[in-house]
């Protein structure tokens, strides 16, 4: 094969769609995979709908996922003179014409083709016209389609796809105003860019025919086409705002792992036997189009969850501190007066399915509990726990060192010079130091958030109940 170049080539007019960070995994697995080479380009020509900071979120996007590519980006607003140039050739060549139809004439045409329960496309008037246009029309230019004979696009995941030329009418290729149209720009994009595979989302399998025309009307060679499914939610509809987060800065602001994600991604339409868990690397080595799925693929959020919670489970630790720290300090929770973010973090692993819950689960151990749950209050504190956690406080006070193999110790000792069950001290004890009932095993919480924080809140609780 010829050295294999991909782009991603997204339209920069808001969030990146999770569809479209599909797309671009694909792109740059391929990419990878054959040692080629991965272009981004912004698609910016619809100056009304474009925003530097949707431009600036898809770079964004990017980099969280660690898509890199090996050229660009490349914006298309800085392409117009180049455009231009081949409208000039497909002019000049015959293969495009001027037409000064006003917008009153197309409605008209419209209308009409409707009228007589045909597709509403223009008729062709101006093709091969060479009459004197109407006074102060300023034309559009449009592309000189094959009227006959069909086009087949060789659809590397759909297979071959046969359109015939008398369903295309003669596209728009430049509006009056001098701005070339998405299906010309593409073209001549992917024509000097070199792309040689053209994998995008089947949304745009209708553009192709069209575009494939436009390539051999300029005596270029086709690139490969492969049309991915589209993406549905668990409902059988296009995946939307309704089935969950849509946008790919949401996953990580939610806390997900960039890894889990595209594991998620990669399964949306693709398949490697019945693995389910695929790292980067094996993506890149498995990947191919031939296993990619023709019908839609399905976004399933817990599919997403438990893959997520695997990778939390399987992460280092020091990936899981980083991303504690990150989302403790979205929460607003400094960790620097704490427990090492690594303790409790391991600690946390095996409950969180996402760092946006860690978070959660870890504020306790920077910050005092500022109130106790009431309804666990109501259970578990009276004046008599104010003594049973006395003696605790008295007991862990006296510890040399504050392990979880001693404080097991200590409360197993409490217990029984008690004589109460585990439990009345167990439960009054985790909300003492956390606020809440919930919390992973009682010693090891202690033992992470050391010992003068739980003597302290100790203290605090003790007070609390003896108010009650
Ligand atoms: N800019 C188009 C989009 O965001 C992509 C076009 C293409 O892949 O050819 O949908």
């Amino acid at each position: 094969m010829t050295n294999v170049r991909t782009r991603f080539p997204p339209s920069p007019t808001g969030y990146l769609h999770i569809g479209s960070a599909r797309t671009a995994l694909f792109n740059y697995l391929f990419a990878r995979q054959h040692g080629g080479e991965f272009v981004l380009r912004i698609e910016d020509t619809d100056r009304e709908r474009s925003t530097d900071e949707a431009v600036k979120v898809i770079l964004d996007s990017m980099e969280w996922m660690g898509l890199d590519y090996d050229e660009g980006p490349f914006y298309q607003t800085k392409r117009f003179d180049r455009y231009r140039e081949v409208v000039e050739q497909l002019l000049a060549d015959g293969h495009a014409y001027k037409c000064y139809c006003s917008p009153e004439e197309l409605t008209e045409m419209r209308e009409t083709a409707m009228a007589n329960k045909q597709k509403p496309r223009y008729n062709g008037y101006w093709r091969d016209r060479s009459d004197p246009p109407g006074e102060g029309i300023e034309p559009v230019i449009r592309f000189k389609n094959p009227t006959t004979g069909s086009v087949v696009i060789d659809d590397a995941v759909k297979g071959p796809i046969t359109v015939e030329n008398s369903e295309l009418d003669d596209l728009v290729i430049m509006r009056s105003d001098g701005t070339p149209t998405y299906n010309l720009c593409v073209v001549v994009d992917d024509l000097d860019m070199e792309i040689t595979h053209v994998i995008r989302g089947d949304d745009h399998v209708n553009n192709t025919p069209r575009q494939i025309n436009i390539f051999k009307a300029l005596g270029a060679d086709l690139p490969i086409f492969a049309h991915l499914p589209m993406i549905l939610g668990e409902d059988g509809k296009r995946m939307s705002k309704r089935h969950g987060a849509v946008s790919v800065m949401q996953y990580a602001e939610d806390g997900y792992l960039r890894d889990a994600l595209l594991n998620h991604l990669v399964r949306l339409g693709w398949s490697h036997g019945d693995q389910e868990i695929f790292s980067v690397g094996e993506m890149t080595k498995l990947f191919g189009l031939d296993n990619v799925n023709s019908s839609g693929a399905v976004f399933d959020v817990k599919k997403l969850d438990w893959l997520n919670q695997q990778y939390i489970q399987n992460a280092s630790t020091d990936t899981l501190a980083t991303g504690l720290v990150e989302h403790l300090g979205k929460a607003g929770v400094s960790t620097e007066n704490g427990p090492a973010p690594a303790l409790v973090a391991d600690l946390l692993r095996d409950r969180a399915v996402t760092f946006a819950e860690m978070a959660q689960g870890a504020k306790p151990f920077y910050q005092a509990p500022t109130e106790y749950d009431a309804k666990a209050v109501k259970k578990q504190f009276s004046a008599v726990t104010a003594e049973h956690l006395q003696l605790v406080h008295d007991k862990f006070a006296a510890l040399p060192e504050f392990t979880a193999t001693a404080i097991d110790a200590c409360l197993q000792a409490s217990v029984a010079e008690l004589e109460v069950g585990f439990g009345k001290i167990g439960l009054p004890l985790r909300i003492a130091v956390t606020g809440t009932t919930a919390s992973p095993a009682l010693d090891q919480t202690l033992a992470v958030m050391g010992q003068d924080r739980v003597l302290g809140r100790i203290k605090t609780a003790v007070e609390y109940c003896r108010s009650l």
